[in-house]
């Protein structure tokens, strides 16, 4: 993934995202997982921490959600 297309500024905790720009629409509302896009059910999602996404000079919140094989086991 290209630097320049990385539109996230978020104080990252846990596993990076991928840049924005690269997920779809699903992805970016929480249906899909946002790092290998499966679909997502009550069961398997996880929700990841709010990230912050400046569009021009505004700032949104959005809530990525992801399926358990991305979650590091807690110990
Ligand atoms: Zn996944």
């Amino acid at each position: 993934m290209a630097e320049s297309t990385r539109a996230t500024t978020s104080s990252e905790e846990g596993r990076p995202l991928p840049p924005i720009g690269s997920l779809t629409q699903r992805q970016v509302r929480g249906m899909d997982c946002v790092h290998c896009g499966i679909v997502l059910t009550a069961q398997t999602a996880v929700d990841l921490k709010p990230r912050l996404l400046r569009i021009a000079d505004r700032t949104f919140t959005w809530f990525p959600r992801s399926c358990r094989r991305h979650i590091p086991p807690t110990p």
